[in-house]
């Protein structure tokens, strides 16, 4: 499991503080590494898009 940011992103910058494992990196949409990520749910918490949903 991991979380995934889809295309809503407007690269605010604001999720990648936030995480505990430092997996997200920064890009026109960002993007989060699914093998480093610990399903905290930090970068969605702080999301004003609401664009990290954890992966089924
Ligand atoms: Fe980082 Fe947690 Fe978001 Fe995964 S769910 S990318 S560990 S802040
Ligand atoms: Fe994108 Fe949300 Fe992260 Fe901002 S907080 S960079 S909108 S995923």
């Amino acid at each position: 499991m991991a979380y995934v940011i889809n295309d809503s992103c407007i690269a605010c910058g604001a999720c990648k503080p936030e995480c505990p494992v430092d997996c997200i990196e920064e890009g026109a949409v960002y993007t989060i590494n699914a093998d480093q990520c610990i399903d905290c749910g930090s970068c969605a918490a702080v999301c004003p898009v609401g664009a990290p949903n954890p992966e089924d």
